[in-house]
């Protein structure tokens, strides 16, 4: 079976699972927003998910996917993310690699890092009295095109000097 059909099959079933469990209803639509997250691999904000899901054959309401994804979150199917803004991030959490964040402070842009040594001494850790579950690493800086274009910048001013 292809992957990518089996752990959308599997997450379809950990969200019934959960819906059965706490009598939520199964409506086509909240799968439909399951499958439209899984089927992305990026970060996204609100906006863009409802855009997107009104691009396809499903037409939700925000109050619906407001509340789809406050599902999603609680059974651990989506993960979220603060990036330093006001505005939310989300990102699949089932089968998605683990990986810490790099986040331009100039344009904003989120790049995943991968840094296998990093991942097993963060896990590796014992806090005293503390059961640690899950955590999120993000680091701050200036992606390379920023660079580029403020040494440009600074370049320029120069010369008008
Ligand atoms: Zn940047
Ligand atoms: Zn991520």
């Amino acid at each position: 079976m292809d992957k990518d059909i089996k752990v959308r099959e599997i997450v379809r079933q950990k969200f019934t699972d959960y819906l059965n469990a706490h009598k939520c209803r199964k409506t086509p639509e909240r799968y439909a927003i399951l499958d439209l997250i899984y089927a992305n691999q990026k970060h996204f904000d609100m906006d863009t998910l409802y855009e997107a899901m009104n691009e396809s054959n499903f037409r939700v309401s925000r109050a619906t996917l407001y509340n789809t994804m406050q599902l999603l979150l609680k059974c651990n199917l989506v993960l979220k993310h603060q990036f330093g803004q006001n505005l939310s991030f989300y990102e699949r959490a089932y089968n998605n690699d683990f990986h810490h964040h790099l986040i331009c402070s100039h344009c904003n842009k989120v790049q995943e890092y991968k840094d296998a040594e990093l991942k097993t001494i963060i896990r590796s850790k014992k806090i005293t009295r503390f059961t640690p579950e899950h955590y999120s690493l993000y680091i701050y800086g200036l992606c390379s095109a920023c660079a580029r274009e403020l040494k440009k910048t600074k370049k320029n001013s120069k010369v008008i000097k």
